[in-house]
Protein backbone atom coordinates (compact mmCIF):
# COMPACT_ATOMS: atom_id res chain seq x y z
CA UNK A 1 0.00 0.00 0.00
CA UNK A 2 1.86 2.97 -0.75
CA UNK A 3 2.11 6.02 2.12
CA UNK A 4 -0.48 8.06 2.95
CA UNK A 5 -1.08 11.64 4.47
CA UNK A 6 -4.27 13.23 4.54
CA UNK A 7 -3.46 16.35 5.95
CA UNK A 8 -0.89 16.89 2.86
CA UNK A 9 -4.18 15.75 0.38
CA UNK A 10 -5.42 18.75 2.29
CA UNK A 11 -2.81 21.19 1.66
CA UNK A 12 -2.02 19.88 -2.00
CA UNK A 13 -5.61 20.37 -2.40
CA UNK A 14 -5.15 24.13 -1.16
CA UNK A 15 -2.19 25.18 -3.20
CA UNK A 16 -3.77 24.12 -6.09
CA UNK A 17 -6.98 26.34 -5.70
CA UNK A 18 -4.62 28.92 -4.72
CA UNK A 19 -2.40 28.53 -7.56
CA UNK A 20 -5.29 27.61 -9.94
CA UNK A 21 -7.12 31.62 -8.90
CA UNK A 22 -3.88 33.36 -9.12
CA UNK A 23 -3.42 32.03 -13.10
CA UNK A 24 -6.68 32.52 -13.73
CA UNK A 25 -6.54 36.31 -12.28
CA UNK A 26 -3.95 36.97 -14.69
CA UNK A 27 -5.09 35.29 -18.00
CA UNK A 28 -7.81 37.86 -17.71
CA UNK A 29 -5.58 40.45 -18.03
CA UNK A 30 -5.01 41.56 -21.32
CA UNK A 31 -1.16 40.81 -22.22
CA UNK A 32 0.06 44.65 -22.62
CA UNK A 33 -1.32 45.08 -19.22
CA UNK A 34 1.01 42.63 -17.97
CA UNK A 35 -1.60 40.17 -18.03
CA UNK A 36 -0.71 36.01 -19.21
CA UNK A 37 -4.28 34.76 -21.32
CA UNK A 38 -1.85 31.98 -22.00
CA UNK A 39 -2.57 31.00 -18.00
CA UNK A 40 -6.00 29.94 -18.78
CA UNK A 41 -5.86 26.73 -19.21
CA UNK A 42 -3.04 26.01 -15.96
CA UNK A 43 -5.93 27.57 -13.86
CA UNK A 44 -8.60 25.32 -14.87
CA UNK A 45 -5.95 22.52 -14.72
CA UNK A 46 -5.20 23.72 -11.35
CA UNK A 47 -8.18 24.70 -10.31
CA UNK A 48 -9.99 21.31 -11.35
CA UNK A 49 -7.24 19.28 -10.06
CA UNK A 50 -7.54 20.92 -6.35
CA UNK A 51 -11.34 20.30 -6.24
CA UNK A 52 -10.60 16.83 -6.80
CA UNK A 53 -8.16 16.92 -4.15
CA UNK A 54 -10.56 18.07 -1.64
CA UNK A 55 -12.54 15.51 -2.38
CA UNK A 56 -10.31 12.97 -1.84
CA UNK A 57 -9.66 14.66 1.34
CA UNK A 58 -13.11 14.19 2.12
CA UNK A 59 -13.18 10.40 1.67
CA UNK A 60 -9.84 9.39 3.65
CA UNK A 61 -11.36 11.58 6.72
CA UNK A 62 -14.86 9.76 6.84
CA UNK A 63 -12.80 6.71 7.98
CA UNK A 64 -10.63 6.53 11.45
CA UNK A 65 -7.76 3.97 10.34
CA UNK A 66 -5.56 5.96 7.70
CA UNK A 67 -4.78 2.45 6.20
CA UNK A 68 -8.63 2.23 5.44
CA UNK A 69 -8.07 5.70 3.94
CA UNK A 70 -5.28 4.45 1.88
CA UNK A 71 -7.76 1.75 0.84
CA UNK A 72 -10.40 4.49 -0.29
CA UNK A 73 -7.91 6.91 -2.31
CA UNK A 74 -5.74 4.62 -4.14
CA UNK A 75 -7.16 2.72 -7.15
CA UNK A 76 -7.45 -1.40 -5.72
CA UNK A 77 -6.19 -4.03 -7.30
CA UNK A 78 -8.26 -5.80 -10.04
CA UNK A 79 -10.38 -8.25 -9.63
CA UNK A 80 -10.44 -11.45 -11.86
CA UNK A 81 -11.96 -14.96 -11.85
CA UNK A 82 -10.08 -17.81 -11.19
CA UNK A 83 -11.80 -21.80 -10.98
CA UNK A 84 -11.85 -22.83 -7.69
CA UNK A 85 -10.96 -26.60 -8.59
CA UNK A 86 -14.17 -28.09 -8.67
CA UNK A 87 -15.61 -26.97 -11.99
CA UNK A 88 -16.70 -23.42 -10.49
CA UNK A 89 -14.95 -19.92 -10.35
CA UNK A 90 -13.64 -17.41 -7.59
CA UNK A 91 -13.22 -13.76 -8.28
CA UNK A 92 -10.06 -12.88 -6.20
CA UNK A 93 -8.14 -9.32 -6.04
CA UNK A 94 -4.79 -9.89 -7.90
CA UNK A 95 -1.59 -7.62 -7.13
CA UNK A 96 -1.48 -5.04 -5.07
CA UNK A 97 -3.05 -1.63 -4.63
CA UNK A 98 -1.64 0.99 -7.45
CA UNK A 99 0.15 3.69 -6.69
CA UNK A 100 -2.43 5.82 -8.65
CA UNK A 101 -5.43 7.90 -6.85
CA UNK A 102 -8.70 7.48 -8.00
CA UNK A 103 -10.51 9.27 -10.54
CA UNK A 104 -13.58 11.32 -10.96
CA UNK A 105 -15.58 8.59 -11.91
CA UNK A 106 -14.89 6.35 -8.22
CA UNK A 107 -14.67 9.26 -6.79
CA UNK A 108 -18.64 9.75 -7.08
CA UNK A 109 -18.27 5.76 -6.36
CA UNK A 110 -16.62 6.45 -2.80
CA UNK A 111 -19.02 9.69 -2.47
CA UNK A 112 -21.84 7.05 -3.03
CA UNK A 113 -21.00 4.86 -0.82
CA UNK A 114 -20.58 7.31 1.74
CA UNK A 115 -23.70 9.30 1.72
CA UNK A 116 -21.69 12.29 0.45
CA UNK A 117 -23.74 14.74 -1.47
CA UNK A 118 -22.56 16.50 -4.75
CA UNK A 119 -24.03 18.25 -7.77
CA UNK A 120 -22.42 15.98 -10.06
CA UNK A 121 -23.90 16.89 -13.54
CA UNK A 122 -21.96 20.30 -12.79
CA UNK A 123 -18.96 18.58 -11.99
CA UNK A 124 -18.77 16.48 -14.91
CA UNK A 125 -19.79 19.77 -17.25
CA UNK A 126 -16.66 21.14 -15.82
CA UNK A 127 -14.48 17.91 -16.70
CA UNK A 128 -15.58 17.58 -19.83
CA UNK A 129 -14.64 22.09 -20.22
CA UNK A 130 -11.51 21.04 -18.86
CA UNK A 131 -11.18 18.24 -21.76
CA UNK A 132 -12.08 20.19 -24.40
CA UNK A 133 -10.03 23.70 -23.55
CA UNK A 134 -6.71 21.35 -23.89
CA UNK A 135 -7.30 21.31 -27.77
CA UNK A 136 -7.98 25.22 -28.01
CA UNK A 137 -5.79 28.23 -28.55
CA UNK A 138 -5.80 29.62 -25.03
CA UNK A 139 -6.91 33.19 -26.42
CA UNK A 140 -10.11 31.24 -27.59
CA UNK A 141 -10.59 29.88 -24.14
CA UNK A 142 -10.83 33.36 -21.88
CA UNK A 143 -14.29 33.46 -21.66
CA UNK A 144 -14.68 29.80 -21.52
CA UNK A 145 -12.48 29.78 -18.25
CA UNK A 146 -14.91 32.78 -16.66
CA UNK A 147 -17.61 30.74 -16.98
CA UNK A 148 -15.66 27.84 -15.41
CA UNK A 149 -14.40 29.55 -12.38
CA UNK A 150 -17.96 30.85 -11.68
CA UNK A 151 -19.39 27.73 -12.37
CA UNK A 152 -17.49 26.30 -9.58
CA UNK A 153 -17.37 29.30 -7.08
CA UNK A 154 -20.88 27.30 -5.56
CA UNK A 155 -19.71 24.22 -5.78
CA UNK A 156 -16.51 24.67 -3.79
CA UNK A 157 -18.44 26.73 -1.29
CA UNK A 158 -21.48 24.29 -0.61
CA UNK A 159 -18.86 21.29 -0.24
CA UNK A 160 -16.19 23.33 2.08
CA UNK A 161 -19.69 24.31 4.23
CA UNK A 162 -21.76 21.69 4.80
CA UNK A 163 -19.10 18.65 3.75
CA UNK A 164 -15.62 19.84 5.54
CA UNK A 165 -17.40 21.82 8.34
CA UNK A 166 -15.12 25.08 7.76
CA UNK A 167 -15.34 28.47 6.15
CA UNK A 168 -14.67 29.01 2.75
CA UNK A 169 -12.84 32.34 3.63
CA UNK A 170 -11.00 30.97 6.35
CA UNK A 171 -10.09 27.92 4.46
CA UNK A 172 -9.58 29.02 0.76
CA UNK A 173 -7.76 32.33 2.02
CA UNK A 174 -7.04 35.43 -0.46
CA UNK A 175 -8.43 32.73 -3.08
CA UNK A 176 -11.90 33.31 -2.00
CA UNK A 177 -12.86 37.37 -2.79
CA UNK A 178 -11.22 36.94 -5.91
CA UNK A 179 -13.79 33.88 -6.51
CA UNK A 180 -16.70 35.36 -4.89
CA UNK A 181 -16.18 38.92 -6.41
CA UNK A 182 -15.88 37.27 -9.80
CA UNK A 183 -19.28 34.98 -8.98
CA UNK A 184 -21.25 37.75 -8.13
CA UNK A 185 -20.44 39.22 -11.34
CA UNK A 186 -20.84 36.89 -13.47
CA UNK A 187 -24.56 36.48 -12.15
CA UNK A 188 -25.44 39.70 -12.44
CA UNK A 189 -24.22 40.17 -16.04
CA UNK A 190 -26.21 37.20 -16.91
CA UNK A 191 -29.02 38.34 -15.48
CA UNK A 192 -28.58 41.38 -17.49
CA UNK A 193 -27.86 39.28 -20.49
CA UNK A 194 -31.27 37.30 -19.97
CA UNK A 195 -33.18 40.76 -19.64
CA UNK A 196 -31.74 42.22 -22.44
CA UNK A 197 -32.36 39.15 -24.89
CA UNK A 198 -36.47 38.99 -23.74
CA UNK A 199 -36.88 42.18 -25.70
CA UNK A 200 -35.19 41.37 -28.90
CA UNK A 201 -37.87 38.59 -30.24
CA UNK A 202 -36.47 35.37 -29.81
CA UNK A 203 -38.88 32.63 -30.87
CA UNK A 204 -40.18 30.90 -27.95
CA UNK A 205 -39.18 27.30 -29.02
CA UNK A 206 -35.72 28.73 -29.75
CA UNK A 207 -35.23 29.80 -26.65
CA UNK A 208 -33.11 27.07 -24.70
CA UNK A 209 -30.74 26.86 -27.89
CA UNK A 210 -29.91 30.67 -27.11
CA UNK A 211 -29.10 29.72 -23.72
CA UNK A 212 -26.63 27.14 -25.20
CA UNK A 213 -24.80 29.91 -26.98
CA UNK A 214 -21.47 30.63 -26.44
CA UNK A 215 -19.20 33.99 -27.90
CA UNK A 216 -17.70 32.37 -31.00
CA UNK A 217 -14.05 34.15 -30.21
CA UNK A 218 -13.27 33.84 -26.84
CA UNK A 219 -16.28 30.98 -25.45
CA UNK A 220 -17.95 33.04 -22.98
CA UNK A 221 -21.61 32.21 -22.45
CA UNK A 222 -21.79 36.36 -21.63
CA UNK A 223 -23.52 37.24 -24.73
CA UNK A 224 -26.12 39.99 -25.26
CA UNK A 225 -28.41 41.23 -28.32
CA UNK A 226 -26.13 43.87 -30.05
CA UNK A 227 -27.06 47.38 -28.67
CA UNK A 228 -27.16 49.08 -31.73
CA UNK A 229 -29.27 46.43 -33.89
CA UNK A 230 -31.33 46.77 -30.83
CA UNK A 231 -31.56 50.16 -31.16
CA UNK A 232 -32.56 50.25 -35.16
CA UNK A 233 -35.71 48.20 -34.12
CA UNK A 234 -34.14 44.99 -35.48
CA UNK A 235 -35.59 41.88 -33.92
CA UNK A 236 -34.12 38.20 -34.04
CA UNK A 237 -37.46 36.57 -35.57
CA UNK A 238 -37.58 39.55 -38.51
CA UNK A 239 -34.00 39.95 -39.00
CA UNK A 240 -32.34 36.76 -38.82
CA UNK A 241 -29.77 37.78 -41.24
CA UNK A 242 -28.59 40.82 -39.70
CA UNK A 243 -29.05 40.34 -36.31
CA UNK A 244 -25.96 40.63 -33.45
CA UNK A 245 -25.19 38.82 -30.46
CA UNK A 246 -22.40 40.73 -28.31
CA UNK A 247 -20.01 39.41 -26.38
CA UNK A 248 -19.89 41.19 -22.97
CA UNK A 249 -16.18 39.54 -21.79
CA UNK A 250 -14.68 40.26 -25.45
CA UNK A 251 -16.44 42.43 -27.34
CA UNK A 252 -16.96 40.23 -30.38
CA UNK A 253 -20.00 40.90 -32.62
CA UNK A 254 -21.28 37.72 -34.81
CA UNK A 255 -24.81 37.15 -35.96
CA UNK A 256 -26.99 35.25 -33.33
CA UNK A 257 -29.38 32.99 -35.48
CA UNK A 258 -26.70 30.68 -37.00
CA UNK A 259 -25.15 30.39 -33.98
CA UNK A 260 -28.18 29.18 -32.35
CA UNK A 261 -29.33 27.00 -35.23
CA UNK A 262 -25.87 25.05 -34.77
CA UNK A 263 -26.58 24.57 -30.98
CA UNK A 264 -30.20 22.73 -32.26
CA UNK A 265 -27.93 20.60 -34.75
CA UNK A 266 -25.07 19.54 -32.68
CA UNK A 267 -27.55 17.96 -30.34
CA UNK A 268 -29.32 16.36 -32.56
CA UNK A 269 -26.14 15.27 -34.53
CA UNK A 270 -26.15 11.86 -35.56
CA UNK A 271 -23.64 9.61 -37.51
CA UNK A 272 -25.36 7.62 -40.90
CA UNK A 273 -22.35 4.79 -40.04
CA UNK A 274 -24.26 4.43 -37.04
CA UNK A 275 -27.88 3.48 -38.82
CA UNK A 276 -28.50 7.33 -37.47
CA UNK A 277 -31.11 9.30 -39.83
CA UNK A 278 -31.26 13.22 -39.44
CA UNK A 279 -33.37 14.61 -36.78
CA UNK A 280 -33.55 18.06 -37.54
CA UNK A 281 -34.58 19.49 -41.58
CA UNK A 282 -35.04 22.99 -43.66
CA UNK A 283 -38.90 23.72 -42.72
CA UNK A 284 -40.80 23.95 -45.43
CA UNK A 285 -42.42 27.05 -44.26
CA UNK A 286 -39.78 29.20 -42.84
CA UNK A 287 -36.87 27.97 -44.61
CA UNK A 288 -34.65 27.24 -41.31
CA UNK A 289 -33.05 24.48 -40.12
CA UNK A 290 -34.91 23.95 -37.26
CA UNK A 291 -38.05 21.56 -38.23
CA UNK A 292 -37.55 18.65 -35.50
CA UNK A 293 -38.43 15.26 -37.15
CA UNK A 294 -39.55 13.45 -34.04
CA UNK A 295 -41.54 15.89 -33.13
CA UNK A 296 -43.28 16.61 -36.37
CA UNK A 297 -42.72 20.47 -35.29
CA UNK A 298 -40.28 23.43 -36.44
CA UNK A 299 -38.63 25.59 -33.02
CA UNK A 300 -38.51 28.54 -35.75
CA UNK A 301 -41.94 29.07 -37.13
CA UNK A 302 -43.54 26.58 -34.99
CA UNK A 303 -45.58 24.90 -38.07
CA UNK A 304 -46.94 21.73 -37.43
CA UNK A 305 -47.70 19.10 -39.72
CA UNK A 306 -51.56 18.58 -41.12
CA UNK A 307 -51.08 15.07 -41.79
CA UNK A 308 -48.73 13.78 -38.50
CA UNK A 309 -49.92 9.81 -39.05
CA UNK A 310 -50.65 7.54 -41.90
CA UNK A 311 -54.63 6.84 -41.75
CA UNK A 312 -53.92 2.98 -42.79
CA UNK A 313 -50.91 2.25 -40.91
CA UNK A 314 -50.53 4.93 -38.53
CA UNK A 315 -46.86 5.45 -39.72
CA UNK A 316 -45.54 8.65 -38.54
CA UNK A 317 -45.18 10.99 -41.60
CA UNK A 318 -43.09 13.51 -42.52
CA UNK A 319 -42.66 17.16 -44.23
CA UNK A 320 -42.43 15.30 -47.69
CA UNK A 321 -45.73 13.46 -47.18
CA UNK A 322 -48.14 16.36 -46.78
CA UNK A 323 -49.33 16.00 -50.62
CA UNK A 324 -49.90 12.57 -50.44
CA UNK A 325 -53.23 13.69 -48.22
CA UNK A 326 -52.42 11.92 -44.63
CA UNK A 327 -51.67 8.35 -46.38
CA UNK A 328 -47.40 6.98 -46.09
CA UNK A 329 -45.70 7.02 -49.50
CA UNK A 330 -46.24 3.21 -49.60
CA UNK A 331 -50.01 3.34 -49.05
CA UNK A 332 -50.38 5.93 -51.13
CA UNK A 333 -48.77 4.45 -53.96
CA UNK A 334 -51.11 1.39 -53.12
CA UNK A 335 -53.97 3.84 -53.13
CA UNK A 336 -53.50 5.51 -56.63
CA UNK A 337 -52.17 2.09 -57.77
CA UNK A 338 -56.12 0.90 -57.05
CA UNK A 339 -57.36 3.90 -58.59
CA UNK A 340 -55.68 3.68 -61.67
CA UNK A 341 -56.76 -0.21 -62.15
CA UNK A 342 -60.75 0.83 -61.32
ZN1 LIG B 1 -16.12 36.75 -26.34
ZN1 LIG C 1 -40.38 26.81 -39.72
ZN1 LIG D 1 -49.25 3.69 -44.34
Amino acid sequence: MPLFDAEKLKENALTSIRLGIEDFQRSQIPLDQGGDPERALSAIRNLFAGVLLLFKYKIATTVDDPKDAATLIFNPPEVLPQADGHGGVEWQPVGNFKKTTIDVTTIKKRFNSFGIEMDWETIEKLQECRNHLEHLHPANTLGEVADFVAELFPILRDFVHSEMNEQPAELLGPAWPIMLKHHTFFMDTTKECEDAWTDAGVPELMQPWLEKCQCEACGSSLIRPDIDDLDDGLQVDEDDTTFRYLCVGCGYRDLIVPLMIKNLNDEFDYDPRDGGEPSVETCDECEHDTFVIHEQKCLWCETELDYKECNFCGESLGQDDQENGGLCGYHHYLHEKVMKDD
